[in-house]
């Protein structure tokens, strides 16, 4: 039978950034012995915190076009606290790729798992499964200091630009109208709200303006609308109401961190970054150095944006039984994981390493 070869850029980075690439990959390759038609040809690619320690520079030479030129890029993390630029700054080699490949769509899925910690009392939390949608390359970080990008700043007035623009929000509003789409036929809601502060801002009265142009192209999605602030306290009140929330760029940065802390710890959540051409999928986490070295870290995290790569990668091969088959194999290991108390990661106290978990994951997949 003939494969498909699908070119990935890992870039495993620093601290618990190697342990849950590695763990991802392995999870990846159990999927594609359930599942085959498709072969992952890795190239490694270094960069991150550590890599710039030793050489002053921040990606090896020659790797970032090499990033380029692959199907999906899967990465750890990158960053140590004590590695700094000389301005002060964060090592921080994939904001550069988020801004040179326009990933523009940022995928934060929320779910929570029976068995994974809980935050809210009512039983209705158990339902929560959303995404937010989080544009990523305008919005409130237009301007933000490492874009630098000429606002007004000085010792009387600092200014910053949330600018949005009608290219990139029918981009965003396009892919969040075919991800409720294809959420639908897979039993949820199918519907997407447009989160904004159209009330008070003009840039925001235009994001909505532009949703509502778009969403007739999708008639077979339900829309909504709700206000930033609003929507921050249904996150709380009923987030079980919600499917995909699309949302500018730092509206996205907030909510995504308090949806996230609903269902879980950091170890669950998982990240697609979407551009045009070129994507990008990581675990929202950091290296975590306090227990790198450890085999603390949950690699859940990684593994399920690896299954987000999987099925990103079905698309872009136009429609792949295979890749999609492995990124549901992936999904359904892990919630059958939870829901038979096999999946025990330490950093829910539980007594299960990176290695334990990954292991665990692999054996749920093979049918063990
Ligand atoms: P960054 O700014 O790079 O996102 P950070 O310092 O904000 O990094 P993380 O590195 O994500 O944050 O770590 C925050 C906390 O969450 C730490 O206590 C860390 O140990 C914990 N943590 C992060 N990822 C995981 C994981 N996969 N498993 C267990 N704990 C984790």
């Amino acid at each position: 039978m003939n494969e498909t070869i699908c070119n990935i850029a890992v870039i495993r980075g620093d601290g618990i950034g190697v342990d849950v690439t590695d763990a991802a990959l392995a999870v990846v390759e159990a999927a594609r012995g359930r599942t085959g038609g498709f072969q992952l040809a890795c190239n490694d690619l270094v960069a991150g915190a550590g890599y710039f320690k030793e050489t002053g520079q921040d990606m090896a030479p020659g790797h970032e076009n090499a990033a380029a030129q692959a199907d999906a890029i899967l990465l750890g993390a990158i960053g140590l606290p004590a590695v700094r630029h000389a301005d002060g700054t964060e090592i921080s080699p994939h904001l550069r790729l988020r801004e040179r490949f326009q990933l523009y769509a940022g995928v934060r899925p929320v779910k929570a798992y029976p068995n994974a910690p809980r935050r809210l009392a009512d039983p209705r939390a158990d339902a929560i499964d959303l995404i937010i949608l989080r544009e990523s390359t305008e919005g409130l970080f237009y301007s933000a200091a490492a874009n630098k990008r000429e606002t007004v700043a000085n010792d009387s007035e600092v200014q910053d630009i949330l600018r949005i623009t009608r290219h990139t929000s029918e981009k965003l509003f396009d892919f969040a109208f075919r991800l409720a789409e294809k959420r639908k036929s897979k039993g949820r809601k199918g519907m997407v709200t447009c989160v904004d502060k159209a009330n008070v801002f003009r840039s925001m009265a235009f994001f909505r303006k532009i949703f509502d142009e778009r969403k007739g192209a999708f008639p077979d999605v339900e829309t909504s609308y709700n206000y930033v602030d609003a929507q921050a306290l249904d996150l709380i009140r009923r987030p079980w109401d919600f499917d995909v929330l699309v949302m500018e760029n730092m509206f996205g940065d907030i909510l995504s961190d308090l949806a996230g802390g609903l269902v879980g710890g950091m170890g669950m959540a998982s990240c697609a970054e979407v551009g045009d051409d070129h994507a990008l999928f990581q675990p929202a986490h950091g290296s975590a150095p306090d227990i790198m070295g450890q085999d603390k870290a949950n690699p859940l995290a990684a593994i399920l944006s690896a299954a987000l790569m999987l099925d990103y990668l079905a698309d872009r091969m136009g429609g792949h039984d295979g890749l999609t088959d492995a990124a549901t194999v992936i999904e359904d290991a892990v919630q059958k994981g939870f829901e038979q108390n096999r999946l025990r990661p330490m950093e829910f106290g539980g007594d299960m390493g990176t290695q334990a978990v990954t292991r665990e994951v692999m054996a749920l997949i093979s049918g063990d």
